[in-house]
Parts: structure tokens; sequence; C-alpha cells
């Protein structure tokens, strides 16, 4: 069969390379100058440190299946996520653990000490979460959601944390050890030659041919597909006739610096006198070169509200974002020929390892329907 897929990131990358491998021939492109969506990494060209474009990324998964189909395309290197942060003028270690919770009570609480202190201070809380305040009430009271998440989330989201569900807060996990790895997942690594490169491995087979540059708008009218994985915005394919989907964008604001500027790969800024969330160093993501470097490129990072032009990061996903999705998603399981996946085309936040999954799957259910000899499912990313 002649599969098109739309967007070169993982979703579309792994879906390729899955349907080339069956045989199908495969038609892949990206409106970007390069494949890697926004995982995309490439070396400056000033210090030829390796920059993670659209923002750091760290792959890490609990699915052993997902950490051997990366091995396969890239040689990764071992990389805990350690971030600091800094709230009312000091220096301190998240997600929160022993050593936060110790600094900023200015204790010297063992384990169990802690948590019952923390759950002195979370006892006035909420019992059922709602929204994402209850639910940093109700983990660790109210001095350290102040002091740590109140005016970051106001910052990366322009809302109240009032406004925002729990489940963005239960992304990070609350420890009474003096672990500091940012993700519990037990595979984490960083792929030496960048994920640009991983993914221009995936694509490499004689039955994908990859076009940059071109959109498929563009291309539409004269293509000539069996049938379509989509993984760029649901509501663009559909013409935004419901509306545009709420996101997100990042502005990153470059730092030139000489040696070592913050001695860290991330430094987040929890104060509202700060209009950036964080500062990344990108050398200090891949710590096996970072000497070799003398000097260094870090990027201040600023959220707002995505207009049209901008590129898209996270997905809103408030009341009226999902009413609006509910629409796209009626019309795209009416619609054949086209399939949606990944982090656009299911308007949903989708760590790396999630993304492959779902691409994966979605292959195997395209197997299966071809087995079976049934027309193709217009899925919205699969069951
Ligand atoms: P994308 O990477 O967005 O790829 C979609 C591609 O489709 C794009 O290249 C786009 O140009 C193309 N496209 C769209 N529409 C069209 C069209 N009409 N025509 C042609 N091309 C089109 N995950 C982790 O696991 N670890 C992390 O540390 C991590 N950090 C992150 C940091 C930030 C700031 C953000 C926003 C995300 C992070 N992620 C992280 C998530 C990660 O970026 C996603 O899992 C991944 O990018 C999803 O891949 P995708 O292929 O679904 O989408
Ligand atoms: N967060 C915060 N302060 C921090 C780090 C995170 O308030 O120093 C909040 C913020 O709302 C963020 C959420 O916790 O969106 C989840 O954190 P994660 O690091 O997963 O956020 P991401 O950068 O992926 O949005």
């Amino acid at each position: 069969m002649e599969f098109g897929v739309i967007g070169a990131g993982f979703s579309g990358a792994v879906t390729a390379r899955h349907l080339a491998e069956r045989g199908h021939n495969i038609t892949i492109l990206d409106e970007r100058s390069h494949c890697g969506g926004n995982c995309h990494t490439s070396r400056d060209e000033h210090t030829g440190i390796m920059l993670h474009q659209y923002g750091p990324h760290i792959f890490h998964t609990a699915h052993k299946h997902i950490w051997h189909y990366v091995q396969r395309f890239a040689h990764f290197r071992p990389y805990i996520n350690r971030v600091k942060a800094t709230t009312n003028g000091r220096v301190y270690s998240l997600p929160i653990n022993l050593h936060t919770i110790n600094q900023f009570f200015n204790a010297t609480f063992t384990p169990q000490e802690a948590q019952d202190f923390i759950r002195t201070k979370s006892a006035h809380g909420p019992t059922q979460p709602n929204n994402f305040e209850e639910q940093a009430l109700h983990m660790i009271g109210p001095e350290l959601y102040h002091a740590f998440f109140y005016h970051y989330t106001k910052k990366q989201w322009g809302l109240s944390p009032r406004e925002l569900p729990a489940s963005i807060l239960k992304r990070l996990p609350l420890r009474f050890n003096y672990d500091d790895n940012y993700f519990s997942h037990p595979y984490q690594g960083i792929p030496v030659e960048g994920y640009t490169q991983l993914i221009q491995n995936i694509l490499n087979h004689p039955r994908i041919t990859l076009y940059l540059n071109t959109s498929f708008e563009e291309i539409q009218p004269q293509a000539q597909w069996d049938h379509i994985i989509y993984t760029g915005p649901i509501d663009r394919f559909f013409n935004f006739q419901h509306g545009r989907l709420g996101y997100r964008t990042l502005d990153f604001e470059r730092i030139d610096a000489k040696g070592d500027y913050q001695g860290v790969a991330v430094m987040n800024y929890c104060d509202a006198s700060v209009a950036y969330t964080r500062i990344t160093e990108h050398k200090h993501f891949a710590p096996w070169e970072a000497d070799q470097f003398k000097n260094s490129v870090c990027f201040k990072e600023y959220s707002r509200q995505a207009t049209a032009h901008d590129t898209p990061y996270y997905p809103i996903r408030l009341t009226t974002e999902m009413s609006l999705l509910t629409r796209y998603i009626e019309q795209a399981k009416t619609t054949s020929g086209v399939s949606f996946l990944g982090r656009l085309g299911t308007y949903r936040y989708l760590d790396m390892d999630t993304t492959i999954a779902e691409a994966l799957t979605a292959c195997h259910l395209i197997d299966q329907y071809i087995a079976e000899r049934k027309p193709l499912p217009a899925f919205f990313r699969p069951p």
C-alpha cells in the first residue's frame, strides 16, 4: 500500500519505519527544514554545543521495549535530570525531596520526620483535590506551594493554579529521601548524536521518501495515497472550522557565556519578579563532552499564549478547548482515509516514550486490518 505520513517527529517517523518494514511505500513530509519535530537538536554553529532547539528533551521510560526500540537507532548515554530552583533568593533542589524540605524549613528531618511534618502542613488542605492548587495544598501545604509552584505555574500557564487540572502537578514526584532525580523511570538517557540524528536513522529505509520544507496543504491536491497518518494539529486538518485549539508557546532568549554559566542544565525561577520560567544551559545535557567547550550557550524560557503564527508547545485543555476537541474528534472518526496520531494530532501533552508507544500500537492495528483485508480505520489515536 501507499501511505502518506504528515510530520517527521517521533510519531511520523516511527509509523513510517514500521509500515516500510512491512513492505509498504511511505511518503513522509514535514513543513520544517529538519526532521525530529519538537525534539530537534543541532550543533550550535559558533560553539559546537548540541542544542535542543525547541526546549530540552530527556528520554525517560518505564517500558523496556521502548528503551530497546530507541537503542536500535542511536547510542544513548545515561542522563539524570537534576533540576535546581531559585525562589526568594535561595537555591533548592527539585522535585521536592528531603533536601528541599530540610533546606526550606531549616531543619534536619529524617524521612519519617519530614513526612510527619509535611502531613501537619497539608492537613488543612482539601481531601479531594479538584484543581492544581488544591492538589498542591493536599500534597505539600501552603509554604512550599507558594514558594515553588504558585508563581511559576502562573507564568507557565498564564492562569491561576485554581483553573488548572490537578493532573499537571501529579507529573512531579514528592520524595522523603535525598533522591533528586526529576523522573522516576528506570530507563533515562540522551542520544549522543542528538534526537534529529536518531530520527534520521529511523527514517533511513529504502521504502521511505522524506520531503522537508513541504506542507500537507500544498501537496494534498495531487496526493494519491491509500491512507494518511496525520501528526499535525487536528484543528488545522479541518481548516479550524470549529475554532482554534489553544496552546502555550515558548520564546527563547539566548545567552552566550564564557565557561560555566549556571553550573547545572536547568535552573527554574519560581518568583513572580522574574518574567522567565527557567534558564537551560545546553552543554550540561551532554556531560560526557561538556568539558570540551570553553564557552556556553543558555536560553531563558518565556511562556505565553500561542497565536496562529507561533509554534504550538503545550495544549491548554481547559473546558473550552475540550469541548472544541470533542467536535474535532467526532469529525475525525467519520473522515475516511486518515488517522490522527501524536501530540498535535490528538491534542495532548505526550512524552517521547508514550508518543513512540502509541505510534507502534497504531501500526499494529493497521497490520491487523490489512491482514484481515478490511478497510483501514479512521482512528483518532489508537484505541
Ligand atoms: P512533533 O514533534 O510536534 O512533530 C510533529 C511534526 O509535524 C512537526 O515537525 C511539524 O512541523 C509537522 N507538521 C505539523 N503540521 C504539518 C503540516 N500540515 N504539514 C507538514 N508538516 C506538519 N518529552 C520527553 O519524553 N522528555 C522531555 O524531556 C520532553 N521535554 C519537552 C519539553 C518541551 C518544552 C515540550 C513542549 C515537550 C517536551 N517533550 C518531552 C515532549 C516531546 O516534545 C513530544 O513527545 C514529541 O515532540 C512528540 O512528537 P510528535 O511527532 O507527536 O510531534
Ligand atoms: N512547576 C512549578 N514550578 C517548578 C516546576 C514545575 O510550578 O519549579 C509546575 C508547572 O505548572 C509545570 C508543572 O509543575 O507545568 C509540571 O512540571 P513539569 O516539569 O512536568 O513541567 P513542564 O515544563 O513539562 O510543563
